[in-house]
């Protein structure tokens, strides 16, 4: 959980329009009432659940949150009659065999059934599964156009960009930065691709989590006098191939990954 050092922090997270569809008179009031205990953040109904998540310590809410992310999740499985798994081949980039769909999802098969049933030969998680369907479900599309974009450029991204880049480009740095082999295993693991540096980066790699969403990871060495960085782009046809709050999932789902890969060669991770 990330914590909140004040009312203004929590004023920040909010939407600001004071629309009382929390019951009090304005969103600065609610800050307030979260700040002193008096009222939980998930009582505002215009916050996006990942922040709600990120922020909040309550147990109960955790338990509901975790209770709300299964239910939409059947949600979506249960949508999947809806769509014409075989016409969603094109769509999608995925293949159609014995009433499944599968796609590549770095690089490995995940597939849906008409019944909604997925399979795959990685683990399924939320972060996966959530994104996965809304693609196939709702994803326009569109063939990358290789204009990279920044998270906060994509439609409804700017206000969630602070967190995204707290749960997704700064965990992924600090993974980097002690990691040295990090960007060479994600190639080979994950079947992604070095590419030409792009932003005058040191290194630049391309994931595919779906195959209609590239996502580009540039990072630059620390230099003197200067700390490294590390940030991450997507095509500019990503916010119409798939909803914002899928994309965070999928860049806060590959930082926590990446880790768990660090911890596991052994690194040391201050997380
Ligand atoms: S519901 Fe959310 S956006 Fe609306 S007034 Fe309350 S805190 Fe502000």
């Amino acid at each position: 959980m990330i914590k909140l050092q004040n009312a203004m922090a929590i004023f920040k997270l909010l939407d600001k329009s004071n629309c009382r569809q929390c019951g009090e008179k304005t969103c600065m009031a609610f800050a307030g009432a979260v700040f002193t205990g008096r009222r939980p953040l998930s009582e505002c109904p215009s916050l996006d659940r990942h922040i709600i998540d990120a922020y909040s310590d309550d147990p109960q809410n955790r338990h509901d949150l975790e209770r709300n992310r299964d239910d939409f999740l059947e949600g979506l499985k249960n949508q999947i009659n809806s769509v014409d798994l075989k016409a969603a081949t094109g769509r999608t980039g995925g293949r159609y065999e014995n009433d499944r769909l599968t796609i590549k999802v770095m690089g490995k098969d995940f597939s849906v059934t008409t019944a909604g049933v997925l399979s795959t030969d990685i683990h399924v998680n939320p972060w996966v599964a959530v994104p996965f369907l809304n693609y196939v479900l709702y994803g326009k599309g569109l063939d990358p156009t290789g204009d990279w974009r920044s998270f906060r450029e994509l439609k409804g991204g700017r206000e969630q960009y602070p967190l995204f880049q707290k749960r997704c480009e700064e965990q992924m740095k600090q993974v980097a930065d002690s990691y040295t082999e990090l960007f060479d295993d994600i190639v080979h693991i994950f079947s992604g691709k070095q590419v030409d540096s792009q932003f005058q980066s040191d290194i630049s790699v391309v994931l595919y989590p779906l195959p209609k969403l590239p996502i580009m990871v540039c990072y630059w060495l620390p230099e003197e006098g200067m700390e490294s960085s590390l940030n991450v782009f997507f095509d500019q046809t990503a916010d119409r191939n798939l909803d914002i709050g899928s994309i965070f999932s999928l860049g806060a789902g590959l930082a926590q990954m990446f880790t768990r890969l660090a911890l596991r060669h052994g690194y040391a991770m201050t997380l």
